[in-house]
């Protein structure tokens, strides 16, 4: 299946099937997980990129990653389609999203 390989939400790695989101079809979102993402809308609407980087450290503590791993994943926050402003096309590669990730 194409897609990202991480969710475009929260950047957790989607390798299992039921990690996935759904669409309002019930098919497999090849873009964000299960947790953020369900039946075609996102299962909070009003996270913000500050919320989401406390909740992915929360998250990260919780499974006992190093600190290393942390500042990694919530650095890599902004990068995601979502918090850029935009909603990928299902099944389109990640890499063209260079206009606003210019510092
Ligand atoms: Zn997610």
């Amino acid at each position: 299946m194409e897609g990202y390989r991480n969710c475009q939400s929260c950047g957790m790695p989607l390798d299992r099937p039921e990690e996935l989101g759904t669409e309002e079809d019930h098919s497999k979102s090849t873009i964000y997980c299960i947790h953020c993402y369900r039946d075609g809308r996102f299962t909070d609407e009003t996270m913000t990129l500050e919320r989401m980087r406390d909740r992915v450290r929360a998250q990260l503590e919780m499974a006992h990653a190093g600190q290393d791993v942390i500042r990694e994943a919530i650095d890599r926050l902004p990068q995601l389609s979502r918090w850029l402003g935009k909603t990928p096309p299902t099944g389109l590669s990640a890499g063209a999203v260079d206009e606003k990730s210019k510092r």
